[in-house]
């Protein structure tokens, strides 16, 4: 079991054209859980193959149990990464794969090898699968025996990059359920990369989102979710994705008015509101989650006109013209008719606002952050 320590980490290709990675640091401890999570190009593989020593930083260092292992040969860390596509040997049977990375990285004899495979296989569920070879088998049972051949060998840490994206939707949550209960078990530090938020926030300890190359926040998902630093980590997080809608701030002696044109004006009022006016800015962006939109009778409520209701099963998805694409999550009995007028609002304390320049949250709070970090 090991601490992986990331200190500034970069990463340029083409000469420094590219900036796969921009000063990453990060620290995670030992028998954690971290899911990196971002959009397609936003340096997520190429960190956790960094990690692995599979690409080389173009400076900063990695520490695996203190050890500096920056400039060590990925044979030499004790890491085992688990790739999308299974990467087994096509002409090994299932024993001969997950025996494989034994014979490179231990000293033991065959008997002890086959012990240990046997051993592993049981846990996993792939024992009746050990004659077969990779052609033979479905691709959820590929990735079961990917995830064996990582585990036989006990390493310091785990590497997974999106080991579930090329499984169906009922395959995924359950292998996302399995490899949760492995690492718990095992308490293996792992780093997971995923494109998918859902993934993310259901499977990790704590989340590390990154865009652009740089790590925008890291946190329990909770409280990422309840608290982005930036209107980016908000609308990434949580789905259907936040609603944000461009606002006028407006003094109104005891508090700020958040006025969109004609469409509506939002009173925010206390602590939240003395920092936005604190912050001194003229416009801003709201953001406001989809479930925290609620449908009252009143027409003291935002008015609205109901464009699209989108039935998905428990709840209703009611796209409201309210400017930009904006969606009010709520129960599946609420079905107004499209063309329909609603009366809509939400709590203060549900309101996100966001600098409309640099995207950065005017409400985000620090001390939960920190609070959350020591628990
Ligand atoms: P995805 O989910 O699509 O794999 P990612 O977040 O994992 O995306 P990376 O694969 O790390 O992103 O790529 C980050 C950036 O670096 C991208 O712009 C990518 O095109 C670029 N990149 C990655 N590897 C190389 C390479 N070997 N040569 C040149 N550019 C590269």
């Amino acid at each position: 079991m090991a601490t992986v320590t990331l200190d500034n980490l970069r990463k340029e290709f083409d000469s420094g054209q590219i900036v796969a990675v921009d000063d990453v640091s990060l620290t995670v401890e030992d028998g954690e859980f971290v899911t990196v999570v971002g959009p397609s190009g936003c340096g997520k593989s190429t960190t956790l193959r960094m990690i692995a020593g599979l690409e080389q930083p173009t400076s900063g260092s990695i520490r695996i149990d203190g050890e500096d292992v920056t400039d060590v040969h990925a044979r030499h860390r004790d890491v085992a990464m688990v790739f999308q596509n299974y990467a087994l040997y096509p002409h090994k049977t299932v024993r001969q794969n997950m025996a494989f990375g034994l014979r490179m990285s231990t000293d033991m004899d065959e008997d002890e090898r086959h012990e240990k495979v046997d051993e592993t296989a049981t846990m996993m569920g792939i024992d009746d699968l050990l004659d077969d070879k990779p052609s033979e088998l479905s691709g959820g049972q590929k990735q079961r025996v990917a995830l064996g051949r990582a585990i036989v060998r006990e390493p310091d840490v785990f590497l997974f990059d999106e080991p579930l994206s090329n499984l169906d939707a009922k395959l995924r949550t359950s292998m996302r359920t399995e490899i949760q209960r492995l690492q718990e078990e095992l308490g293996i530090t792992s780093i997971y990369v995923t494109h998918d938020q859902e993934e993310a926030m259901t499977m990790g300890d704590r989340l590390a989102i990154m865009n652009d190359g740089v790590l925008q926040q890291t946190g329990r998902p909770s409280d990422v979710y309840a608290n982005p630093r930036s209107e980016f980590v908000g609308g990434f997080v949580g789905s259907p994705s936040m609603n944000n809608v461009d606002v006028t701030v407006e003094d109104a002696g005891d508090g700020v008015t958040l006025r969109n044109g004609d469409r509506f004006a939002y009173s925010l009022t206390g602590e939240r509101a003395d920092r936005v006016a604190d912050a001194g800015v003229q416009r801003a962006r709201l953001g406001i989650r989809p479930e925290n939109v609620a449908v009252v009778d009143d027409r003291d409520g935002i008015g609205t006109t109901v464009e699209v209701v989108e039935p998905v099963g428990s709840d209703n998805y009611l796209h409201l013209d309210l400017g930009e694409e904006f969606i009010a999550r709520v129960a599946s009995g609420i079905e107004p008719e499209p063309g329909e007028v609603i009366y809509v609002t939400f709590d203060e304390s549900d309101v996100h606002l966001f600098d409309s320049e640099s995207g950065e949250s005017l409400l985000f709070d620090g001390e939960r952050e920190r609070t959350a970090a020591t628990v």
